[in-house]
């Protein structure tokens, strides 16, 4: 009988492939699985007994932003306490590279404030130099990454608002072939953020169409996901059609201002799909967003010094301008400014005011109330009082429009978020940021035991295989002989998420700041175990994943 390196005995086995789990034991040797067996049969240097809990690949997160944030937390801590052993990173339309010499200022601050911690050396100037910066000192999780848009713009043109001339498009798609021949899975853009708002869909087609020289996919953060929703999931497959790439829609949940529910998205994907084009979606299952409530105010703004922000807001007349242009919303602002320009007010709930504490915890409605004032006001005055500090939850998003997701066959799991830990830099104010902390837990707490929307074999194909099959990574996301190990082990009865925070909220909120779930007992990557009885075990055995063309 073979002795293996580590067995995980006992297991009711989840392949990741969408099959229902079947009782047994995992053979892993040499960083990979080996063989699986009847539950009792196999043996091993190192046995664990994981006593009947479902053993299942590792999540495979293809939406996040961690590509900075790794460099500082190198154990990949939030991420693999919640069972995630792979991340994608450079999304919607942004990486740390490639980035030059004459571009460099604007590329930290767009990462700022993590961009002045020393582990960000920033001494990388390509793609592959980044990935290299990656690989040198280890990491607990894979990682994958996209080639942002942004960047490529950034190191041609800067932020400038215009189209690049011919000889600035050629520089970037030679920077992105460059890209791509270091490792890029494909091409990720931002379109409702600049430099990426400023790019017609003429020269993301140019860009794309490089893309599909080394079979990689286009991944979007569309157009407008609120009123101008439709048309611009219309304009992402349309790039991959002109293109001829494959197309990923990012979290494509609709925010509030839409004027249909995600079906009428799915619905577009569906015909794509049917016309033989391969396009497929994402989404994260929280409903908000914890940013500054100076992000709700006009782009032009935002990019003030905060002294001229609190100029332009105490001026009666600025103030009243400010407000007719948001609620016009020419250029389409990104997600949560639906809930200013649809006066949801009672979806806006204070996080963090340290000048006016009397507001933390209530929403921006019930404020409007105690203070005898209109909202908005309410809204400008505590950007006054509290500046960059004022911070708020924006429930932007449906429930509903998350369950309707879920459930569509051609719907991955991403959470959007990234590595953090709960202390340190990454936690000095602690983000609001539930995904990153609760992301595969929570979805398998609420939407497969409690409240059932998915079978269980279901969302581990969504978190796995799906996921795997998309970015190529065909070593991964399922547990057959042959895969890489990376596997998690959870208990589904004691699974609680312990970082989101339903909506309407209470305070003090209940799982803020955000902590570790429970019932994540055991994760590998590549064969070695990185979570062991629920806690880190400080291993770095994660591995960068490169594009094979
Ligand atoms: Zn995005």
């Amino acid at each position: 009988m073979q002795n293996y390196d580590i067995i995980l005995k006992n297991g009711r086995i989840l392949d990741g492939c969408g099959n229902p789990w079947f009782w047994g034991d995992l053979a892993i040797q040499a960083g990979r699985i080996v063989e699986s067996g009847p539950a009792g049969t196999l043996q091993g240097k190192r046995l664990i007994d994981v006593d009947g809990r479902y053993i299942a690949p590792g999540f495979i997160d293809i939406h996040t932003h961690s590509d900075v944030s790794i460099l500082i937390n190198r154990r990949a801590e939030s991420a693999v306490h919640q069972g995630a052993t792979t991340h994608i990173v450079g999304n919607c339309g942004m990486s740390p590279a490639p980035v030059n010499e004459e571009h460099l200022a604007e590329m930290r601050s767009y990462w700022s404030p993590l961009s002045d911690q020393p582990e960000v050396t920033w001494e990388w100037r390509s793609f592959g130099e980044y990935l290299a910066a990656l690989e040198v000192e280890g990491l607990g999780i894979n990682l994958g990454s996209l080639a942002g848009h942004a960047a490529l713009r950034i190191a041609t043109i800067g932020l400038e608002e215009r189209d690049p001339n011919v000889r600035e498009l050629d520089q970037m798609q030679a920077l992105l072939a460059d890209a791509m021949e270091a490792g890029a899975f494909g091409l990720s853009t931002g379109l409702v953020y600049p430099p990426g708002c400023y790019a017609r869909t003429e020269e993301i087609i140019a860009l794309a169409k490089v893309v599909a020289r080394y079979h990689g996919l286009y991944a979007s953060h569309i157009r407008g996901e609120r009123e101008t929703i439709l048309q611009a999931v219309v304009e992402a497959i349309r790039i991959g059609e002109e293109a001829g790439v494959p197309v990923q829609v990012s979290h494509n949940a609709p925010k509030f201002g839409a004027p249909f529910d995600a079906n009428a998205n799915l619905r577009l994907i569906e015909e794509a799909r049917l016309r033989g084009q391969d396009v497929t979606v994402d989404n994260d299952v929280h409903t908000d967003l914890g940013p500054g409530l100076i992000g709700g105010l006009p782009q032009e703004i935002q990019d003030k010094p905060i002294e001229e922000i609190r100029r332009l807001l105490q001026d009666p007349d600025t103030r009243q301008q400010i407000r007719e242009e948001i609620v016009a919303d020419q250029k389409p602002a990104f997600g949560p400014v639906g809930l200013l320009k649809h006066a949801q007010w009672q979806r806006i709930t204070i996080l963090h005011a340290p000048h006016s504490l009397e507001a933390v915890g209530k929403t921006v409605a019930g404020m409007a109330a105690e203070r005898g004032r209109e909202p908005f006001d309410v809204y400008f005055d505590l950007i006054i009082e509290n500046g960059e500090a004022a911070e708020a939850i924006f429930d932007y998003i449906d429930e509903a429009n998350i369950r309707i997701l879920l459930r569509h066959p051609a719907v991955m799991i991403c959470s959007d978020g990234e590595v953090l830990a709960p202390y340190g830099v990454l936690n000095d104010p602690p983000p609001y940021s539930p995904c990153s902390y609760g992301e595969f837990p929570g979805v398998l707490e609420r939407y497969v035991r409690d409240q059932p929307v998915l079978t269980l074999q279901e969302a581990i194909r969504k978190m796995t295989s799906f996921p795997a099959q998309r970015f190529g990574l065909t070593e991964r996301g399922v547990l057959r002989p042959g895969a890489w190990a990376d596997v998690v082990v959870f208990d589904l009865e004691r699974l609680h998420d312990r970082a989101t925070n339903l909506y309407p909220h209470t305070y003090p909120f209940e799982n803020y700041p955000h902590q570790y779930p429970d019932g994540i007992d055991y994760v590998l990557v590549n064969g070695e175990l990185v979570i062991e009885r629920g806690e880190h075990t400080g291993a770095l055995p994660g591995r960068v994943l490169r594009h094979r063309t």
